[in-house]
């Protein structure tokens, strides 16, 4: 691909402006596929398995091409600007540094990150609790038992881990961004315009809330792990909590293309 294809992609007016800013990232399960030039690039680059397998040559070429391609078009645009991007000044990187460092510790950051670290603790202590499922599950299909649904709790004990490992480390990424972004308050010199830092916290809001239902199954299919799930649950409720406090215009946050 070449800057141009690049740049008529990015300005087809039938995708949404912005629109994978305020996503989840979970395009195999995105509804607006179409309208985000971001599905669209990476259809162009990406196009079958082998091109997105990272043993495979041909993956690191169109990702050097891809960085060369973004490199370029930042050159363009900061000189159409007048922006000498060799004369950053050291004192907005170490502000920037400083801000990351803040926003780090916040109550529902610190507590974002823990959550991913006790998410896969939980699961790692679990293990054998799961294979032990599966293998019911298993026997419960072979003897065809009345009354019970094999494939079916199996499926959805899937679909909620999948839901739970998805969200796992992105709540903390959405909520460290939601933060920086209103520590610095750069926005809040534009009157008028959406807040950003709206738009990232209510992702990590409904990232949270999809992690809640999901650890809800959790605890229905698993019981006998009651106190570690209730943990969790404890956990993701105050993140939540400390999130719309801090927010609180993040829930009615308008996202491009999904609200
Ligand atoms: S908007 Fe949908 S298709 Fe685009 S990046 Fe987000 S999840 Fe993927």
């Amino acid at each position: 691909m070449d800057k141009e294809r690049l740049k008529k992609i990015i300005d087809d007016p039938d995708y949404i402006p912005g629109i994978y800013n305020y996503c989840d990232g979970w395009c195999e399960r995105c509804t607006m596929t179409s309208k985000c030039s971001n599905y669209a690039l990476e259809k162009e680059y990406f196009p079958n398995d082998e091109s997105k397998d990272i043993n495979n040559q041909k993956f690191w070429d169109r990702i050097s091409d891809m960085f060369r391609i973004t490199l370029e078009m930042l050159e363009e645009t900061a000189g159409e600007r007048g922006i000498d991007l060799d004369s950053i000044d050291n004192t907005v990187i170490e502000e920037r540094r400083l801000i990351k460092e803040e926003a780090g510790e916040k109550e529902c950051v610190v507590m974002a990150k823990r959550y991913g670290k006790d998410v896969k603790l939980w699961f790692e202590a679990s293990e054998d609790m799961l294979k032990q499922k599966e293998e019911i599950l298993k026997s419960h299909l072979e003897m065809e038992l009345p009354g019970t649904h094999p494939e079916k709790e199996a499926a959805e004990i899937k679909e909620v881990i999948d839901v739970i490992l998805w969200y796992q480390h992105q709540i903390y990424v959405k909520l460290m961004r939601a933060v920086t972004g209103k520590l610095d308050g750069f926005q809040d010199e534009i009157e008028d315009m959406p807040k950003d830092q709206n738009g990232s916290a209510k992702v990590a809001l409904l990232g949270i809330d999809r992690s809640i239902a999901a650890w809800g199954t959790m605890l229905q299919q698993f019981p006998e792990k009651e106190n570690s799930i209730l943990d969790i649950l404890v956990l993701l409720e105050r993140i939540r909590k400390k999130t719309e406090t801090f927010f609180p215009d993040a829930r009615s946050f308008k996202r491009p293309g999904f609200d």
